[in-house]
């Protein structure tokens, strides 16, 4: 937002105008109040460039050939509200009806011409103010969703009544105390290459008493009693010693570790967990989902230049169930997305996943992301992502989540012995085929 000191630019707008040097002019002066401008010479190229990137703000002028100012904007609102995207009309002076045109047809502003740069830095000042103020407002009402959901999920799971689930949380403490709580390894392999590459460190809980608890029942439940911040410390430390475990055993793997939504606007959580990867980028990488990132967009945006900087890999998880465009994501210092399961297990009985799915991978790859899917289940859904050009895939088909000594006795195993062979996707198939009955 403006007035606060900051590195880096504090708000990004785009210029449209068909006057090259009023628009140069004005991004110069912008640029001395430390906001980025990208131009655009006329409605369609504006549109183009909405397509890959959304700005903070829109300053439109009104007379252009071609497409005017009035189209234009009728056209940016068939995508973004005056909320999410304010506009501010450039018109000439005095025109009163096109002023009441520009309001009418969803200008949050407009300001007259020749420009008095004073005004108009006032007006954009008062906009991206507006503009964050929604955007946390929208954060904080997901938050709050997000937290009710967890709620309404663990009544669904028989947690409802407090005293049950403080009992639960007191059992998880101990766990965590006693070991009860495990990591599994799920290996994600590359299409290409053939190789076992990295696998998602995955949370198991055998208990005495309630037996194994699967992952998504006792997140939820830790991520309501605060306990995730610890959890994933730990998790973090385990998968670190098994990287070295399985690196004195010749198998270089990467663990991926999840960061739930309430560790990653953890500002301390994050500084700590940062620390601890930092000494072994190798080892770890991380998976957010989306819902992670839109919680508080600017500072997940610093912190994930943090992780970008200190070496570390991060992926988006769950890509497809949120709201986001690629083209948000794209802004932000991420190297992986990692498809839904949900557009996986139907992709060769539906008829309009593969071409989504191939679409994504298409779009990913020219924005240097690389893919990965998950819940993998058949070999015929194997074959088809191995042809749409995805990097890696996960599931049941490559292999379940295990613990250690399974993990390695799976690394170890004759089919995969031979790693340097081009990828034969047809030998693939066949022992997958054998070791899934
Ligand atoms: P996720 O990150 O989407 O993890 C993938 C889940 O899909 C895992 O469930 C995994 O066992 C399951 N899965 C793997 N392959 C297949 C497949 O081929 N088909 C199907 N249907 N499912 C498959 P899991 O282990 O129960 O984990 C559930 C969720 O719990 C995870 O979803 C993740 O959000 C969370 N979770 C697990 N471990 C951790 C952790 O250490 N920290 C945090 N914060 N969250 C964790
Ligand atoms: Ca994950
Ligand atoms: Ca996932």
């Amino acid at each position: 937002m403006l007035g606060v000191t900051n590195e880096g630019p504090q708000a990004r707008v785009l210029i449209i105008d068909d006057d090259a040097d009023a628009a140069e002019m004005l991004s110069r002066r912008l640029g001395v109040r430390r906001i980025s401008a990208t131009r655009a010479s006329s409605g369609p190229d504006a549109l183009r460039l909405l397509k890959e990137q959304t700005p903070d703000l829109v300053l439109l002028d009104f007379t252009m050939p071609v497409m005017d100012g009035l189209e234009t904007l009728e056209a940016i609102r068939k995508h973004y509200s005056a909320a999410e995207l304010p506009v501010i009309m450039v018109t000439a002076a005095g025109d009163r009806q096109i002023m009441l045109n520009a309001i009418g047809a969803g200008a949050n502003d407009y300001v007259s011409k020749p420009i008095d740069f004073e005004v108009l830095m006032a007006r954009v000042a008062v906009h991206l103010r507006v503009r964050s103020e929604f955007r946390r407002a929208m954060a904080e009402q997901g938050r709050l969703q997000r937290r009710l959901d967890n709620r309404a999920r663990l009544e669904e799971l028989g947690y409802g009544d407090t005293t049950k689930r403080n009992h639960l949380v007191e059992a998880l403490r101990r766990a965590i105390a006693t070991d009860e709580i495990e990591l599994y390894y799920q290996p994600q392999l590359r299409l290409r290459q053939r190789t076992i590459e990295s696998a998602e460190a995955l949370m198991r809980w055998t208990s005495p008493q309630l037996g194994t608890v699967p992952a998504d029942q006792f997140i939820p439940l830790a991520e309501d009693s605060g306990d995730i911040g610890m959890l994933t410390e730990w998790a973090v430390a385990r998968a670190i010693r098994d990287h070295s475990a399985l690196a004195a055993a010749g198998h270089r793997i990467r663990f991926a570790v999840n960061l739930s939504a309430t560790v990653a606007s953890n500002a301390g959580l994050v500084d700590r967990l940062l620390k601890q990867i930092a000494e072994a980028p190798k080892a770890i990488s991380l998976e957010l989902t989306e819902s992670a990132i839109f919680d508080n967009p600017e500072l997940a945006i610093i912190k994930l230049r943090r992780f970008a900087e200190a070496g570390i890999r991060v992926a988006i998880d769950d890509y497809g169930t949120g709201m986001s465009s690629l083209s948000y994501i794209q802004r932000l210092p991420v190297h992986e997305l990692k498809i839904d399961r949900m557009f996986i297990s139907k992709l060769t009985s539906s008829h309009r996943d593969p071409l989504l799915v191939r679409s994504t991978i298409e779009l990913a790859h020219a924005l240097d992301f690389e893919v990965v899917a998950e819940g993998v289940e058949d070999a015929d859904t194997l074959a088809l992502l191995s042809v749409m050009g995805c990097d890696s895939a996960q599931g049941y088909f490559v292999g379940s989540p295990m613990a250690l000594p399974d993990f390695t006795a799976f690394l170890n195993a004759p089919e995969r012995a031979d790693q340097q062979a081009p990828f034969d996707v047809t030998s693939f198939l066949r022992t997958a085929i054998e070791r899934n009955g």
